[in-house]
């Protein structure tokens, strides 16, 4: 018997090599039965509601308040007191103050929040716990800094507050996004009513709770829950002096219609369809990771995703066989469970509309290829699925799907990839993967994109400003940039 059969013997090969589950504990949150808005530092009980679910199990985790009209007048009242009475004339100093005490207490909570950012919006667990979470603490770490330093910011522009801004925010990354709007406005001296979206309002409510701890006077911050009517109200409300909205271009282009005219100052965050560009000598399996990240990570869900990839020709078949593989290895599953890489579709309505897309995809004349996987039986769920032989006027090559599918497109020179990837109404994002440093500044200042990454994909830092061309919006989020859609100045001549 050889050394090896006896070692069989004792402790037999596992014919099954899938991973044990691992699931985070849900008990670090408590979950209140029942929210109100969050108003005046006080929790209003609100006069509607509804449920909000767990995409992964459909089960209904809490009854929130569904803002009426009366409730946003109520939010935007406490908002411009709290913005006359103290907040607007604060030293930056203390204001930075807030700003930090909101960080730290983020960061002690991170777990809490993580856990509840999986468990209402379905996104894995490793993603809320490494990037949504960490990222919002760091956004406000960030804004505390600049809040004492406006004045060198804009040196001789003497920056001022706008007063009330009304920010309403998608539901792919609920705490992130709340983080990415609360702030710069909060270190600029602005006072805040935020809307969540309808899926996802709980870790805006527990943030809220945060806020109380962190000592925020009252009425600097007020978080409405509620649907598209909600949002509508707070953002065309006439004591609204500032809008700022993150979704997507379609409502982008109601609100434009709707506060045209009113002087309210707008930023608008909207959608994207990103080219992921890969070049003949680009690193490939580097190139493969780089896909993955840009169109699987949070389901698809995300505005600057990668979602169109046009590979050189001459590397086509290498590359594609690799990203099957890679394929094949992404765990779909549990949001909770910490080697989950695909969690749940965030609602029954964006599955349907993934589900429509896809079929239009097969319909048109592309090919689907979707890895073998099991999907748990109740919940919303998609396998992350990618289409070869995309044509450029099929609809998966030009709207966008918000989910986890990749079309790819194939090019032979790069004058012909950046046609191609500039082909398109939306200019958020894109992706170049390349060993060549000439090529990369070649492409980077021709393609019509906001934020271009080169041999790398979503990456985020709140010291980097964010925001869109053309019908993905305008407004930067992040640095410096971000700070002034919330100011207005007075030249210092004027000002003398
Ligand atoms: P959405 O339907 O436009 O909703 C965004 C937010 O607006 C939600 O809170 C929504 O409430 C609210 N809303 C709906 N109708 C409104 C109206 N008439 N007036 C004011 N507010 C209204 O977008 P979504 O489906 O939540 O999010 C996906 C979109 O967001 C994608 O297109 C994505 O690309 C975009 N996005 C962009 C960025 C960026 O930085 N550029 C970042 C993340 C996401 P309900 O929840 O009730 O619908
Ligand atoms: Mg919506």
């Amino acid at each position: 018997m050889t050394e090896l059969e006896r070692k069989q013997d004792r402790a037999p090969v596992p014919a099954d090599w899938t991973y044990a589950p691992a699931p985070e504990a849900r008990d670090i949150v408590t979950i209140e039965e029942r929210y109100g808005h969050y108003v005046g530092g006080e929790w209003l009980e609100p006069t509607e509601t509804y449920t909000t679910l767990s995409p992964a199990t459909e089960e209904p985790l809490a009854e929130v308040g569904q803002a009426t009209p009366a409730e946003v007048g109520a939010a935007v009242a406490a908002a411009r007191d709290a913005y006359e009475n103290g907040w607007s004339s604060l030293p930056g100093s203390e204001r930075a103050k807030y700003l930090f005490r909101i960080a730290r207490v983020l960061q002690e909570r991170s777990r809490e929040f993580a856990v509840l950012e999986s468990l209402n919006g379905g996104k894995p667990i490793k993603e809320s716990r490494d990037v949504d979470v960490p990222l919002a603490a760091a956004h406000f770490f960030y804004y505390a800094g600049w809040a004492d330093k406006l004045d060198y910011a804009f040196p001789g522009r003497l920056p001022r507050p706008l007063g009330v801004a009304g920010q309403v925010i998608p539901w792919n990354f609920p705490l992130l996004m709340a983080a990415w709007k609360l702030a710069p406005a909060l270190a600029t001296g602005n006072t805040v009513v935020l809307k969540p979206a309808e899926t996802t309002p709980l870790t805006a409510l527990l943030l809220a709770e945060v806020i109380r701890e962190a000592d925020l006077p009252p009425g600097v911050v007020n978080i409405l829950t509620g649907a598209g009517e909600t949002g509508a109200n707070v953002v065309t409300h006439e004591a609204v002096d500032k809008v700022a909205f993150t979704g997507s271009t379609e409502v982008g282009k109601v609100i434009q219609r709707a506060v045209a005219g009113t002087g309210k100052h707008v930023t608008l965050e909207l959608g994207g369809k990103a080219a992921n560009i890969v070049f003949e000598d680009a690193a490939l399996d580097q190139a493969v990771e780089g896909i993955v990240n840009g169109i699987y990570f949070n389901q698809g869900h995300v505005c600057c995703a990668g979602s169109r990839l046009f590979v050189q020709e001459s590397v086509f078949e290498p590359l594609l066989e690799r990203l099957k593989d890679r394929l094949g290895t992404l765990r779909v599953g549990d949001p909770l469970d910490k080697n989950t890489d695909i969690g749940a579709i965030n609602s029954k309505q964006q599955l349907r509309k993934i589900e429509e897309l896809v079929e239009s995809g097969v319909e048109e004349g592309a090919e689907i290829y979707q890895p073998a996987c099991d999907l748990p039986d109740r919940g919303y769920w998609f396998r992350p699925t990618l289409f070869t032989g995309v044509g450029q006027s099929h609809r998966i090559a030009r709207e966008e799907i918000f989910g986890p599918v990749l079309s790819v497109l194939t090019f032979r020179t790069p004058e012909e990839a950046l046609e191609k990837a500039n082909n398109t109404p939306y200019g958020l994002s894109a992706g170049v993967w390349t060993e060549k440093g000439s090529r990369i500044l070649w492409m980077t200042s021709r393609l019509r994109a906001g934020v271009i990454w080169a041999n790398t994909y979503n990456r985020f830092d709140p010291s980097s400003p964010f925001g869109g061309y053309k019908e993905s919006g305008f407004g930067r989020e992040g640095g410096l940039h971000g700070l002034e859609p919330y100011l207005e100045f007075e030249e210092d001549g004027r000002a003398g």
